[in-house]
C-alpha cells in the first residue's frame, strides 16, 4: 500500500511527485511518460523554440532525478481509479492493481484533431495547437485559426492583436456572440471563413498552407506562417469520472488547494478545471496537490 499514487508525468505530476518523495512519503508515480506535454516544441523556421517554454529546466531536473529514482515510478497508462474503503485502487491498462491512501490525477488534456493528410506530418512543425503559448511570436506574420468554439475565438482574438492576418476557418458561428467572439468579428485583420473546412494541410519542412473546402464543396489553397488547430482541449479525466465531480467540460473540479470533492483524491495541471494550459501553472498546482495530500496524510503517518 502506498501513500500516495500520482497519476501522470508531465509537469504537474513530475512537480507532484519530488514534493511528495521531499516529505518521505512512499510515493508512486504511474504515467505514460516522462515530461508530458513539455515535449512538445512548435518549430518555426524563423525562430529558436527553446526561447519559448518557460519552466522547463525545472522539468528536466525533475525528470532526471525520477529518471534515477526509478522505484518511485511506474511507466504504463492507468485505466480506472476505484475506492475501496478509505483507500484506492489504480488499476492499469496491463491489468495491475495498485494500492494507495491517496491519488492525485495530472494526466493533463489530449487536443482534437483534424485528421486530414498532412496534420501529422507537419505536428510542431508549423501547425500547433497552443496558440496561447505561441501566439506572441507571430508579429507582421500571416496565421490560420481552425475552430469554431471559444478556444479558437481566444486564439484568433490573441492572435489578431500581434499578426498582421489572422484567417479564422469555423464550421459555425456558434461563439461569436461572446465578447471575445465579438473582438474576433470586429478585428480588421480577421477574415472569417464560415462553413469552411480544412481537408489537406501542405508544406515543406513546415506548414506553409491548408487546404480548404468551401460550403459548396470547391476547393482553394491558403498559404500562412502557422496553422493553428484550436478545435477542443479534452481532459483525461475519463479514470475518474465516476468518482469525482468534473465540470461541464469534462475537467475536474478542485478548489484552491487542489483537492476534489472527494477527500484523498486530488488533481493538478491541464486537466483540472484552473485557469490556463501553462508548463509554470501546471507546476505550481502540482506542488500545491502534494501538500495538500500530505496535510490529508498527516494524520496517517
Ligand atoms: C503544442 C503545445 C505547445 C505548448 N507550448 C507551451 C509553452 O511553450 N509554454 C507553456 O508554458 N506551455 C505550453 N503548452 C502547455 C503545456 O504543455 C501544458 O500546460 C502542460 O504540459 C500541462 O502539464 P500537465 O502535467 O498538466 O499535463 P501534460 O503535460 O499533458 O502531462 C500529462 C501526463 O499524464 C500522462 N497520462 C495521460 N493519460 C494517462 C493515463 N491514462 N495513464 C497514465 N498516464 C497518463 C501523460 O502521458 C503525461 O505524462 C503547450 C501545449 C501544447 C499542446
Amino acid at each position: 500500500m502506498y501513500d500516495l499514487i500520482v497519476v501522470g508525468g508531465g509537469p504537474a505530476g513530475l512537480t507532484a511527485t519530488i514534493y511528495a518523495i521531499r516529505k518521505r512519503l512512499n510515493v508512486l508515480m504511474v504515467a505514460k511518460d516522462l515530461g508530458g506535454k513539455t515535449q512538445w516544441r512548435l518549430a518555426l523556421p524563423w525562430i529558436e523554440d527553446y526561447q519559448v517554454i518557460r519552466g522547463l529546466e525545472i522539468i528536466n531536473k525533475f525528470k532526471s532525478e525520477l529518471e534515477y529514482l526509478d522505484f518511485a515510478r511506474h511507466m504504463e497508462a492507468v485505466e480506472k481509479v476505484t475506492r475501496d474503503g478509505p483507500n484506492f485502487s489504480v488499476h492499469t491498462a496491463g491489468g495491475g492493481e495498485l494500492k494507495a491512501k491517496a491519488v492525485i490525477i495530472a494526466t493533463g488534456t489530449r487536443q482534437m484533431r483534424m485528421r486530414v493528410p498532412g496534420e501529422k506530418e507537419f505536428m510542431m512543425k508549423g501547425l500547433c495547437y497552443s496558440a496561447l503559448s505561441y501566439a506572441p511570436l507571430f508579429i507582421d506574420r500571416t496565421t490560420i485559426v481552425v475552430g469554431d468554439g471559444s478556444l479558437a475565438m481566444r486564439s484568433a482574438a490573441e492572435l489578431s492583436t500581434i499578426a498582421k492576418k489572422v484567417y479564422v476557418v469555423c464550421a459555425t458561428d456558434k461563439a461569436f456572440s461572446t465578447a471575445i467572439g465579438q473582438k474576433v468579428v470586429h478585428s480588421p485583420n480577421v477574415t472569417i471563413l464560415k462553413g469552411h473546412e480544412v481537408v489537406e494541410v501542405k508544406g515543406d519542412q513546415y506548414a506553409r498552407s491548408a487546404v480548404l473546402k468551401d460550403p459548396g464543396g470547391a476547393t482553394s489553397e491558403l498559404a500562412a506562417d502557422a496553422i493553428f488547430v484550436e478545435m477542443a482541449l479534452m481532459p483525461n479525466s475519463q479514470m475518474v469520472a465516476d468518482l469525482v465531480k468534473l465540470d461541464e467540460n469534462g475537467e475536474i473540479v478542485v478548489d484552491c488547494g487542489n483537492r476534489t470533492n472527494i477527500p484523498g483524491i486530488f488533481a493538478a495541471g491541464d486537466v483540472t478545471s484552473g485557469f490556463a494550459e501553462q508548463v509554470l501553472i501546471a507546476v505550481g498546482e502540482g506542488a500545491k496537490a502534494a501538500l495538500s495530500a500530505y496535510e490529508y496524510l498527516l494524520p496517517q503517518l
